[in-house]
């Protein structure tokens, strides 16, 4: 799992975390095996070590409840992206509602993943902020999702197109030794490739997919949308994307995952029960976990999971290419 961080390079103000962390850090070169010289909730905020990670989404649901644990409970800072301004200032407040000693390490970042400007100018801010050397992120959650019953254009817009957009402003910004990059898919993407399997042969689960082939698809798909689920679709295809990343990073590692059935906006009405603090388990596991891989999807259980079908909850993990 996870191992102790250095200290922080910048040391955050946030001094309660950043002490245990300094605190877990080196008690954890000095500790025996079954000694008792550090807890648990020390060595977890150990676990961030610090570093800095961008949430988009961050307002609501499972970003917003990511944000929180990442800050209050990892050790990380967080930059809390959300598209509208005074909805991320709330969500940063309420998360300091309930953890004051956090002040100084999570602030709200306007971003909307759907605007080339608007990811330009989080950007900026962020490399005006922080510096751009060293890399001020250690990583990237695309959480920001649109849900069901959306036009195809649009549901790609968010879903897709944004992480990418985002991806490729802020590559430059990622720590280019131990950045990661998440991306967060749904079990309606392997469910929709299992679906349409037949037509569209095996590019999106092709490891060598590539950009071109994948834009033609969607494009294919905007243009007759016919038949075609636009939120599975989506996913599918941020799988696929995840791959393709992953291939031209090989530096870095870079995951999807589902956080798994959570009742959210988007979900709500349709049976889910799970509450967003649920819902982090395979984002957590993906920013702070030893992997093995790369370019791979992970389900709701931090499990590796296949792209072409679903895999539940405690089913055998999937091996595979
Ligand atoms: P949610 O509560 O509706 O949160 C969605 C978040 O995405 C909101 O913060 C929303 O901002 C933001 N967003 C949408 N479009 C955006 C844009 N163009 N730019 C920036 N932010 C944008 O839903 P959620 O369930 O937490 O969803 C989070 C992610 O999990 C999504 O990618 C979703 O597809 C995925 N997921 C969820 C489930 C589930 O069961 N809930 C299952 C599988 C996957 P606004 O508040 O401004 O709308």
């Amino acid at each position: 799992m996870s191992r102790p961080r250095a200290p922080p390079s910048r040391p955050g103000r946030c001094r309660a975390p950043a002490l245990a962390v300094a605190a877990a850090a080196a008690l954890a070169v000095v500790a025996l095996p079954g000694s008792r010289g550090f807890g648990p909730m020390a060595m977890a905020l150990a676990a961030g070590g610090g570093r800095r990670v961008l949430v988009t989404g961050g307002n609501k649901g499972i970003g917003q409840a990511l944000c929180r644990q990442l800050v209050a409970e990892k050790g990380f800072k967080v930059l809390l992206g959300s598209r509208d301004e005074a909805r991320g200032a709330a969500a940063v407040e309420a998360i300091l509602a309930k953890h004051p000693e956090c002040k100084d390490n999570i602030e709200a970042l306007p971003l909307d993943v759907a605007s080339d400007e608007s990811v330009n100018a989080a950007k900026e801010r962020v490399a005006s902020k922080f510096g751009a050397e060293p890399a001020p992120l250690y990583g990237i959650v695309n959480n920001a999702g649109v849900g069901f019953n959306l036009p195809m254009a649009d549901t790609l817009a968010a879903n897709l197109f944004g992480p990418k957009r985002v991806c490729e402003a802020f590559l430059p910004l990622l720590d280019a030794s131990e950045g990661r990059i998440l991306n967060t898919a749904s079990a309606s993407g392997p469910n929709f490739v299992n679906r349409y399997y037949a037509k569209h042969g095996k590019l999106l689960t092709n490891p060598e997919v590539t950009w071109e082939e994948l834009e033609a698809f969607m494009q294919e798909a905007i243009a007759d949308p016919a038949g075609r689920e636009p939120y599975g679709l989506s996913k599918a295809c941020v799988n696929a994307y995840t791959m393709l990343l992953a291939r031209e990073n090989p530096h870095l590692k870079v995951n999807a995952m589902t956080p798994g059935y959570i009742l959210t906006d988007i979900t709500r009405g349709m049976g889910a029960t799970k509450s967003p603090e649920e819902g982090t388990k395979a984002a957590l596991h993906l920013l702070m976990g030893d992997l093995e891989g790369n370019g791979r999807y992970y389900g709701s259980d931090a499990v590796r999971s296949p792209m072409d079908r679903y895999r539940g909850p405690g089913d055998p993990p999937y091996v595979g290419p």
